[in-house]
């Protein structure tokens, strides 16, 4: 039996409804010796089994839970794989197909798998373990991807090694029977992208928006495109892909703009309509006497927690006035927001005083959200992230 958190009573309804977040102020007793990351078991203050989740005695997310059950049960190797392989067919029926072969395998609490994310590119599983509970489970997803036929596996958590209760955490190739992969290509909707999951941002690629850059390349046809925030140019080679009339890539990463030259011959060859630039967005929106039809703002997220989304706030407004200041007369934006938290409603009321104060008429094309294998768990909301909107600006 796993130790046991007890929750004060009346404090149950966030787990009945599945959310996976138990915070300190719920719990009535915490278990007597549990360790960092340990699995405990969940239960009412009348000692009733709520679920079972990874124990973070000083968090104040207390208990992230990743089975919901009132069955006492054993996490063994069985159910570790029954979770990934899931995980797995969810994806092989919604978006592996010939032409996609990267996506995202596992998305955290959206798979009821708190702390672990994993994107696979071609044949090579990119594995992020972010939380201490994450890490405990590392040996059973790594047999679970082994069992389900993948013969890479990188690990990839923080940019410098870090002893956590004496594992080491650093970025690197696993063992088990994986080798080091070479030089990675994959496909996205027939497009072909090469990924650096070594040295690039996040697992090297942002598969997120793989349904969003596929609707930028049917509105590009013959249309001067500006990719702001391009990284190694995802929304580039859609647009060039849909016959834009030239592109540019702005970015303040040299390393990523070098992939994205690269990823823009591999499609089109070397000359390609289409121009690097190594700047800051903010900057280069500023200043440019460019004319653009359409304009894809992508920026990183301005809100890392809850306390800096004023500030937050204040920038996506800039970055969208500005954008709607310049862009073209009957031109269209997409814009994004990935901050977690900032919510739909209110990236929406940040555009809408950004419109007004640009005093351009705008209206909604489209609403645009993460892809089916960044499963928004209905039960925890915090798993919708990425939101956009697709403006007509006149
Ligand atoms: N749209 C991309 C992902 C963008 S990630 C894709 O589809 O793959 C955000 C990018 O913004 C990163 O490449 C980062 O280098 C860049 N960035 C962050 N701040 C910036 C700034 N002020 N100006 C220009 N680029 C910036």
């Amino acid at each position: 039996m796993y130790p046991s958190i007890i929750l004060k009573s009346g404090k149950e309804r966030a787990l009945q409804n599945r959310h996976c977040w138990l915070f300190s102020g719920a719990v009535k007793q915490h278990p007597s010796h549990a360790e960092e990351g340990s699995i405990v078991a969940v239960r009412t203050n009348a000692f009733e089994l709520m679920g079972y989740g990874f124990y973070a005695a000083k968090s104040q997310i207390v208990c992230r839970l990743f089975e919901f059950t009132n069955q006492e049960k054993l996490f063994d190797q069985k159910y570790w794989y029954k979770k990934v392989l899931n995980a797995l067919q969810m994806r092989q029926k919604l978006v592996l197909s010939e032409k996609t072969n990267c996506y995202r395998l596992l998305h955290a609490e959206g798979d009821f798998l708190p702390g672990v994310i994993a994107d696979v590119f071609a044949d090579t599983i990119v594995l992020q373990l972010l939380t201490k509970g994450a890490e405990r489970i590392q040996a059973h997803l790594l047999q679970a991807f082994a069992d389900l036929g993948f013969r890479h596996v990188y690990l990839k958590n923080k940019a410098n090694p870090e002893r956590i209760e004496g594992v080491l955490v650093q970025n690197g190739w696993l063992s088990g029977g994986f080798e080091a992969s070479q030089d990675l290509l994959m496909l996205e909707h027939g497009l072909r992208f090469k990924v650096d999951y070594l040295k690039g941002q996040k697992t090297g690629f942002f598969i997120d928006q793989r349904e969003n850059r596929r609707i930028l390349g049917q509105f590009s046809a013959q249309k001067r495109v500006l990719n702001a925030f391009s990284y190694t140019g995802g929304f580039s080679v859609y647009a060039l892909a849909g016959q834009a009339r030239e592109v540019y890539s702005v970015d303040v990463s040299k390393d990523a703009l070098v992939l994205a030259e690269q990823n823009v011959a591999l499609n089109f060859g070397v000359n390609a309509p289409h121009k690097t630039i190594d700047a800051d967005c903010f900057e280069y929106l500023r200043q440019m006497n460019e004319d653009f039809d359409v304009i894809v703002l992508d920026p990183p997220a301005f809100a890392k927690n809850a306390k800096s989304v004023p500030n937050a706030a204040r920038g996506y407004k800039d970055l969208n006035r500005i954008a709607l200041t310049k862009i073209l007369p009957q031109s269209l934006l997409f814009t994004f927001s990935c901050s977690q938290n900032i919510d739909k409603q209110l990236f929406r009321q940040i555009i809408f005083a950004a419109a007004a104060e640009a005093g351009r008429n705008v209206r909604i094309v489209e609403q645009l959200i993460q892809p089916a294998d960044h499963p928004i768990n209905i039960f925890h909301p915090e798993t919708e992230y990425l939101k956009g909107l697709l403006l007509w600006v006149e």
